[in-house]
């Protein structure tokens, strides 16, 4: 059974329920070690993430829930920051509070100019997705994704952060082939260069769960083609449910370690008493 879960959002930003009740979802699912992981002010407005204000009560919630649960589970203090593709950079805020995390998630959500009031999404809605690739990309969609997956890779070679947090996003709204075949030759290509960046860093690539939760027949990022791609080319992995809520603490745990064995990963890298340390699938 996977017993840990890098990847938690609560009511500090766009989760429903509380760091508090969140732990012991956790803890009442049999977890291990747990990583509480709130969106990360960004430098414009934005309706989803923590607000700058809130980030010392933060810091300060953790530290307090991580002495008052210490006996019954690990609890780390991370955030997922953004990466920008237009900046090819963090926030400079990020960086300042970097070293006072246990761990990072990297991940980046929006397309385009990250500035004004008018930013894009690839994660808000389709409208909102196919607006920007519109406006940034003359709507080629293939320029964008090489343009994305550039940007995951040198994300990952600028900063290594602990954790890249769902590789495969521009997926979400991506139904039917609305916007991209992934069996495509280029898509492919595409990725497996990125994957090949990865592949040189000490960034854990994250299995993240949570996505039908909220989408139904989205699937899990990275989709299920990908995972050999990443074996044969060694890339460690970490579990997260991109948990929203209490019902996403360990959704689709069982499926996805099933998966992974299936595609010969034996283990995942988990936080233990603050050091990375493999851990055995399928036990
Ligand atoms: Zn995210
Ligand atoms: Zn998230």
């Amino acid at each position: 059974m996977l017993q840990a879960n890098y990847h938690i959002h609560s009511d500090y930003c766009d989760g429903s329920n509380t760091l508090e009740e969140m732990v012991q979802a956790g803890i009442a699912a049999g977890l291990s070690s747990l990583g509480l992981s709130s969106h990360f002010p960004l430098p414009f407005a934005n309706d989803w993430t923590m607000k700058e204000d809130n980030l010392e009560n933060y810091l300060t919630d953790v530290k307090k829930l991580k002495e008052k649960y210490a006996s019954q589970i690990e609890l780390y203090c991370g955030m997922e920051i953004d990466y920008f593709i237009d900046r090819q950079d963090i926030s400079e805020q990020a960086k300042i509070v970097i070293p006072r995390l246990d761990y990072t998630i990297m991940s980046i959500h929006t397309l385009g100019k990250t500035s004004g009031d008018d930013v894009s999404y690839i994660d808000e809605s389709q409208r909102d997705f196919e607006r920007g690739i519109e406006k940034y990309y003359q709507g080629d969609v293939q320029a964008f994704i090489k343009d994305y997956y550039r940007g995951v890779e040198s994300m990952v070679r600028i900063f290594e952060p602990d954790i890249l947090g769902h590789i495969d996003l521009i997926k979400k709204y991506n139904q039917g082939n609305y916007f991209f075949n992934e069996n495509d030759n280029w898509y492919q290509e595409t990725v497996r260069a990125c994957l090949n960046g990865i592949a040189k860093t000490t960034t854990h690539l994250e299995i993240n769960t949570g996505t039908n939760l909220r989408i139904p027949g989205v699937g899990r990022y990275p989709s299920d083609w990908m995972i050999p791609e990443m074996k044969k080319k060694n890339i460690p992995i970490t579990i997260g449910g991109d948990s929203h809520s209490v019902g996403g603490i360990v959704y689709e745990y069982n499926q996805a370690e099933a998966y992974l064995e299936k595609c010969g990963y034996h283990e995942y890298w988990m936080l233990k008493k603050g050091r990375w340390e493999a851990q055995p699938l399928g036990v």
